[in-house]
C-alpha cells in the first residue's frame, strides 16, 4: 500500500493553497494515502457530502506562506484552516495518526492526481454517493473491520 520513502520523492513534490492563497504549502514526499472519509465530522467540517485526504507525512508537510487558524473538532482531532477565507487546509490527529497531516484534496496544486484508494465510514455514505471503482471499501476504519 504505501510505497517506502526513495530517492526520488523530490520528483514527487507537489504545492498548495486556500482559495485566497495567503496559505501556501509545500510537501516534499509523495503522499502515503489517499481517502475518501464519509463520516459525518468530516462532512460537517468541509460542508461537502464527503472529503477527501492526502495522508502526508508532517515532517514533509511546511507552510511557505500564511499560519493556519484551529479548530478543534473533537478531542483528537485539530482543523487547520485559513483564517481568511476559511479554506480547510488540513487535519492532524496525533493521538490515532501520529505524525501525519490528513490534507483535503481541494487544496494541492493538481486535485485530479489523487484517487482514493480506500473509502471509510461508509455507513454514513449518502445514498447518492457511489465510491470509486477499486477502491477498497470500509464501513467504518480500516482497523475496525470492513
Ligand atoms: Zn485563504
Ligand atoms: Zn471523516
Amino acid at each position: 500500500m504505501t510505497s517506502p520513502a526513495s530517492a526520488s520523492d523530490h520528483l514527487n513534490a507537489f504545492r498548495g493553497s486556500c482559495a485566497c492563497s495567503q496559505l501556501r504549502y509545500e510537501v516534499a514526499g509523495r503522499p502515503l494515502q489517499v481517502v475518501a472519509c464519509h463520516c459525518d465530522l468530516c462532512k460537517r467540517m468541509s460542508g461537502g457530502p464527503f472529503c477527501v485526504y492526502v495522508v502526508v507525512r508532517e515532517k514533509d508537510f511546511r507552510l511557505t506562506a500564511g499560519a493556519t487558524s484551529r479548530y478543534q473538532a473533537t478531542d483528537r482531532t485539530t482543523k487547520h484552516f485559513c483564517g481568511s477565507c476559511g479554506t480547510p487546509v488540513f487535519n492532524a490527529n496525533p493521538a490515532t495518526y501520529q505524525g501525519l497531516a490528513m490534507l483535503y484534496v481541494g487544496t494541492t496544486e493538481d486535485p485530479k492526481r489523487y484517487e482514493p484508494r480506500m473509502n471509510i465510514f461508509c455507513e454514513s455514505k449518502l445514498a447518492w454517493v457511489t465510491p470509486n471503482a477499486g477502491s477498497q471499501l470500509f464501513s467504518r476504519s480500516p482497523g475496525e473491520g470492513s
